[in-house]
């Protein structure tokens, strides 16, 4: 089932990474000067986020449904863990320059979340754990050049391995409101809100969707984004626009001057 994840062993540290590490000592190592630090920071806050609410699920609890249609709180931890892994794999391979992709095939992703959703809880909390460890040890090998290496998405796109940073945090901190015990688009950190906002809209432009819409954010003093041309003025909190955005319902938002919200079409 899982035969396109083949079980890696850690590549051996080059002389320059043992000196660091000797050097640094365990548990003191720093990301490289051209990291995309902020990006990263935000992945590190959204798995917190994401193990606190796990952690408050029983384990019985987990065999509920989750928030996303046809997956239960299982698939969305199990897809969160794999995910890491896809991650990691992609990042390890901008470091040692062989091209790794995220996941062979969609049907490969697909059911090695399926599986992974039959695994017993202990393992599968295991592996969302273990999971975001190895994939921050990926990220801190990275050197500066490694970090504007190229890697390829999940949907097949080359771009810098700098990216697998904001593109991990967007998972944790929507996959933790997936889950569907209180989590909530309005405890993220604006910078994950501004994130998701635009991360959409290039989601847009890229498969050329003709909608238009005009954001205006309540709870802010600038316009949070717009895409197309003219469109409907829709208004809210500016996390309730980015959790109608992301495709996970409307709440609290208004079409200026009255009409239907757009049809909002799944992000991810
Ligand atoms: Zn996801």
């Amino acid at each position: 089932m899982s035969a396109g994840a083949p079980r890696r062993e850690l590549p051996a540290l080059s002389p320059e990474q043992l000196a660091l590490r000797e050097r640094q000592g365990a548990g003191a190592r720093y990301d490289a000067d051209a990291a995309p630090h902020a990006h990263l920071d935000l992945a590190r806050r959204g798995t917190a986020y994401f193990a606190r609410r796990l952690m408050q699920l029983d384990d019985a609890d987990l065999d509920a449904p989750s928030l996303l249609p046809g997956w239960s709180r299982r698939h969305v931890v199990a897809h969160v863990g794999y995910h890491a892994r896809a991650v990691a794999r992609s990042v390890e391979g901008a470091r040692t320059g062989v091209e790794s992709r995220m996941y062979s095939s969609d049907t490969q992703r697909d059911e090695e979340i399926a599986l992974g959703a039959t695994l017993p809880t202990r393992a599968l909390r295991h592996l969302v754990d273990h999971a975001a460890v190895h994939l921050d040890v990926e990220w801190r090998d990275l050197t500066d050049a490694h970090w504007d290496a190229a890697v390829v998405t999940a949907e097949g796109r080359a771009v810098p391995a700098r990216e697998t940073a904001w593109m991990r945090a967007k998972e944790v901190w929507v996959h933790a409101v997936d889950l569907g015990n209180g989590g909530s688009f309005l405890d993220f950190p604006p910078a994950v809100i501004d994130g998701i906002v635009s991360d959409v809209f290039r989601a847009w432009t890229r498969r050329g969707d003709p909608g238009a819409v005009v954001l205006r954010a309540t709870d802010r003093e600038t316009a949070l984004g717009a895409y197309g041309q003219g469109g409907p003025r829709v208004e809210g909190a500016a996390a309730d626009l980015a959790r109608w955005l992301a495709g996970r319902g409307a709440r609290r938002l208004r079409v200026v001057g009255g009409g239907e919200l757009p049809e909002i079409a799944p992000w991810f």
